[in-house]
């Protein structure tokens, strides 16, 4: 039956898609794409042909009219991205809304996600996190963003540039205690894949210390603020102990 299929592809490692991701994208009609070159690239890789739609960022709306009428006449598209996750900080997000109100079934195909890829190997022990994605390359939007970050106790988690990411650590150790713990994720799932965890006050200089490290793709996660224990509960179980000793 006419279904929109979001499927998740690779953000590296090949061999990560899905036995399930290879058996919709070879019976689907079409295959709705961010980049039709990349996902061209990929599909060959696994000896699958398929027609193509661009489906990008800027397109996104007409792509969404194209989608809804080739559905409507029964057809079954899957929804792919770069890499990664459709919809994650990536395009996606419209077209699935739009398939959606026309009534139509969409269907998500979980795979991989650097964000959630960044979390599983990072050691930080919450449970909690605030996915923030890219911060604004703006400088004083990205530092008032930041500051309104400041009382999150949730780990929260950005994706930023190469050429972007001494800054970004400037950035984080400037609006953050310098003794929070960060992680940078770099080049997950590929040849050179880094995990790297230090306080938010050694970040730039670990970036520093090697010039690869000016290339890849990040994740960088920080550790939210540490919960101030709440006196008027401290207060409160301290007279509840009095009365209880009190008790016969
Ligand atoms: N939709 C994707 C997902 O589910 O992860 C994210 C797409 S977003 C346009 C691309 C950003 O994701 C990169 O700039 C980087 O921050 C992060 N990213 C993607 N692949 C990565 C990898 N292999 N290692 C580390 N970060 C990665």
């Amino acid at each position: 039956i006419a279904t929109l299929y979001v499927v998740a592809t690779p953000i590296g490692n090949v061999t990560d898609i899905s036995l399930r991701a290879l058996h919709v994208l070879s019976l689907v009609d079409a295959v709705a794409c961010e980049d039709t070159r990349n996902t061209a690239q990929l599909m060959t890789r696994f000896g699958l042909h398929k027609p193509l739609i661009a489906a990008h960022q800027h397109n996104e709306r007409e792509a969404a009219e194209t989608l809804i009428a080739r559905l409507q006449a029964g057809e079954r598209i899957a929804l792919v991205s770069d890499a990664g996750t459709p919809a994650v900080s990536d395009p996606g997000a419209r077209i699935v809304d739009a398939v959606r109100a026309a009534g139509l079934r969409v269907v998500p195909l979980p795979g991989a996600s650097a964000a959630v890829a960044a979390i599983s190997a990072s050691g930080l022990l919450n449970d909690q996190f605030h996915f923030i994605g890219f911060l604004p390359s703006k400088a004083k939007q990205r530092d008032t963003m930041l500051q309104q970050l400041r009382n999150v106790t949730a780990t929260m988690v950005f994706y930023e540039a190469p050429h972007r990411i001494v800054e970004c650590a400037a950035a984080l150790a400037a609006a953050f205690e310098p003794t929070r713990q960060v992680v940078f994720a770099r080049e997950l799932t590929k040849l050179f894949e880094e995990i790297h965890r230090c306080p938010l006050s050694e970040a730039v200089a670990w970036l520093n210390a090697d010039a690869h490290r000016e290339k890849g793709e990040y994740v960088v996660l920080v550790e939210g603020v540490a919960e101030a224990e709440d006196a008027q509960d401290a207060e409160a179980e301290r007279i509840l102990a009095l009365l209880v000793a009190e008790l016969p």
